[in-house]
């Protein structure tokens, strides 16, 4: 019988801020993520943010494919800085859990994708680090306030790379929603995109588990731009075994 992947959703938290029970926290993902990996053939789960290190192995034993979300800014404690006054919201639990799903899932073979604030965390988990806000070093705009599935900016794919490979183009046109980017770049990795302003578009780890990460939002385009629909797919196409 033919299965389909299970992509696990590294999960958000809002703090006491809905609904009729407004005092309880609430865990999920935007539904993007969900409608992206449901039309790429995928089976998307939500991972929610617990503590223990034993129930997290337990959360991803059923799971193919790892996609870290976006969400907020990284604590710069993470990386070894002092916060910027330029600092947004921070959130050190979804750090915490973050940084124990990534060493995790490699520990376990696991793919990963890693979208925005999933790219800068990863890069941060090997030991990269972050601008904390891209003001000072970017002369494009990467946070756009048009329509998000609109594309905002090009950026430039090196060829040979994981992500060549799966949009077959030199070229995107993305959409942008990043004020932190990455500063050093984490052993190991390569930069396989970037804005004309050189900021790193995103990021791979050569090797036998394919982890490929993105600063944009591919899974807000998936429905109408068939590129990024593609990411999706090779990930849904992998044929793992555990
Ligand atoms: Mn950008």
């Amino acid at each position: 019988m033919d299965t389909s992947n299970i992509f696990g959703l590294s999960g958000d938290i809002l703090f006491k801020s809905r609904g009729p029970y407004d005092d309880s926290d609430f865990a999920g993902v935007y539904c993007d993520y969900i409608d992206a990996i449901s039309l790429a053939g995928g089976i998307p789960i939500i991972l929610p943010i617990i503590e223990d290190e034993a129930s997290i192995r337990q959360q991803l034993q059923g799971v193919h494919v790892l996609v870290l979300t976006g969400g907020c800014d990284v604590n710069p404690k993470v990386y070894g800085e002092e916060p910027s006054p330029k600092l947004e919201a921070i959130v050190n639990e979804r750090d915490t859990y973050d940084l124990r799903l990534i060493r995790i899932a490699v520990e376990m073979r696991i793919p990963i994708l890693g979208i925005c604030r999933g790219m800068q965390i990863l890069n941060v988990a090997f030991g990269g680090s972050l601008y904390q806000d891209i003001a000072e070093v970017v002369s494009i705009a990467h946070r756009q306030t048009m329509k998000r599935n609109e594309p905002c900016h090009k950026v430039n794919v090196v060829s040979p790379s994981l992500l060549h490979q799966i949009v077959g183009a030199t070229s995107l046109l993305t959409n942008s929603f990043h004020h932190q980017a990455i500063k050093k770049l984490a052993p190991g990795f390569i930069v396989t995109a970037t804005s004309s302003d050189g900021i790193i578009e995103a990021l791979e780890k050569p090797g036998d588990t394919p982890i490929l990460a993105l600063q944009w939002h591919p899974e807000m385009m998936a429905a109408k731009d068939p590129q990024m629909l593609k990411i999706f797919q090779y990930f849904a196409g992998l044929s793992i075994t555990r």
